[in-house]
């Protein structure tokens, strides 16, 4: 039987580094799902329509192709056949990706991608719905969080370590501000599944944290 991990929690919670470090523990494919919106927030940018004009995002979507691949376990999403793995990764393309996410037709429009990946492989999946809409008989959820303050130190340092500077007190309100559109929003609103286990890593080093998620897979699959 295949294994499905499901990870949600807000922005910054760490949870693609240690998503993806579980995963490689135990083998599994490591899933970052908010790499598709961030995807498709891209692609409505470079076709010059508002992120928020739910009829133009909807009009965007048959000329956006997203793609999965893995290389190496390594997970590269590709736009109409460009990998674009690094370009999403701005601070712009953070508060577009939240933009279109509220969205009803961008989110069926990547559901079945998602859904797809859990039927034929083991995975461990991140994102901010995954144990309530994408996979909800996932073996294990997991709601993976940690204070507004320290996730944003966390992404600051984060995005050093790739060269690029940016404010503390901006960051912190950002990640604010997308986390109220993440919860508040009428779709798929990011919050904790009524079987997920809540694991708060304010307090826990990286290591910790991925000891800690490791233990409750290895609990909850040989439960
Ligand atoms: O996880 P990441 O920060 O890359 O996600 C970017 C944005 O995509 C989030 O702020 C959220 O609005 C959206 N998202 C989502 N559902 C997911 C994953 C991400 O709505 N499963």
């Amino acid at each position: 039987m295949l294994i499905s991990v499901a990870i949600d929690g807000p922005a910054g919670a760490g949870k693609s580094t240690i998503a993806r470090a579980a995963a490689a523990r135990f083998g599994f494919l490591y899933v970052d799902t908010g790499a598709l919106y961030r995807t498709i927030a891209l692609s409505v940018l470079r076709q010059k329509v508002d992120p928020s004009d739910e009829e133009g995002v909807k009009a965007a979507l048959p000329q956006t192709k997203v793609e999965l691949g893995f290389v190496d376990g390594e997970q590269r999403v590709y736009l109409n056949g460009e990998d674009v793995s690094e370009e999403i990764r701005t601070p712009e393309i953070s508060m577009n990706a939240s933009k279109v996410s509220a969205i009803p037709a961008v989110r069926a429009f990547l559901l079945g991608l998602q859904q797809e990946l859990a039927r034929t492989h083991d995975v461990l999946m991140d994102g901010r719905d995954i144990g309530t809409v994408v996979l909800p008989n996932a073996t294990v959820k997991v709601f993976l969080t940690a204070s507004a303050a320290v996730r944003a130190k966390r992404r600051v340092d984060q995005l050093a370590e790739k060269g690029m500077t940016v404010d503390y007190e901006q960051t912190l309100r950002e990640i604010e501000e997308r986390d109220e559109n993440d919860r508040n929003r009428a779709i798929a609103p990011l919050k904790q599944a009524p079987d997920a286990v809540l694991l708060d890593t304010s307090e826990m080093t990286l290591e910790e944290s991925i000891d800690a998620l490791c233990a409750l897979v290895k609990r909850e699959v040989h439960a």
